[in-house]
């Protein structure tokens, strides 16, 4: 192509356990680059709704209460990445979840001259996060949120706000829940980690800081990714 300059946009993965902000730092990736969220559930449901070829075998096997095929995935992002929203570039969430399906990612990518600019892993220290998270809990009456270590009521049993004495926690949020949904994700990701290491596509940011310090390290990459 002389002359031409063909700008690719950047494809991005975010990889992150519950918990690490990453539905956050996506919004904000959004917003500050006009980058577009496909996350893997959110793609099934508008194919399936839209009626493409690959929505309604999607639909066929969901029916049929059968899990949808990397194959099937891929057919709905070769779509979707073909509308011109994502010209701007993309962050994949929920999709590679393994080796396989990062694979197919790299071969679709390839069809149309691109592949992953950066895998983003949201690095969180396993301990501070179970402390974090199962420490939450809210106010029944008016919602506001408090945590046993960081924000206690000024007057302990007390809703600040509404001066509620009720108070509830999630029942997923106790610490050996957190701690099991924590393990199985490393479980999952490690290999994923390997993979983009290897491919030179890996970037690793603290996910434990401010949020602003972690939107900080985010933009960097992608900017970095975007040069
Ligand atoms: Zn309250």
């Amino acid at each position: 192509m002389d002359g031409a300059t063909t700008v690719i946009a950047p494809v991005l993965i975010l990889l992150g356990p519950p918990g690490a902000g990453k539905g956050t730092q996506a919004r904000m990736l959004e917003e500050k680059f006009g980058l577009v969220q496909l996350s893997t559930g959110d793609l099934l449901r508008e194919a399936v709704a839209q009626g493409t070829e690959a929505g309604k075998a999607a639909k066929a096997v969901m029916e049929a209460g059968e899990l949808v095929s990397d194959q099937i995935v891929i057919d709905i992002l070769r779509d979707r990445l073909a509308q011109s929203d994502c010209q701007r570039g993309v962050i994949l969430d929920g999709f590679p979840r393994t080796t396989v399906q990062a694979q197919a990612l790299d071969k679709l990518l390839e069809e149309s001259g691109q592949k992953i600019d950066a895998a983003i892993s949201l690095d969180v220290d396993d301990a501070a996060m179970v402390t974090r998270i199962s420490g939450r809990y809210t106010c029944a009456g008016c919602g506001e949120g408090y945590h046993d270590t960081f924000k206690q009521p000024a007057t302990a049993g007390t809703c600040d706000k509404c001066q509620g004495t009720d108070f509830k926690r999630r029942a997923d949020d106790n610490a050996e829940t957190v701690a099991s949904r924590l393990e199985a994700y490393h479980a999952q990701t490690a290999p994923l980690i390997d993979y983009y290491a290897k491919a030179g596509a890996l970037s690793r940011i603290d996910a434990m800081g401010a949020i602003d310090s972690i939107a900080a390290d985010l933009a960097a990459i992608v900017k970095t990714a975007t040069a």
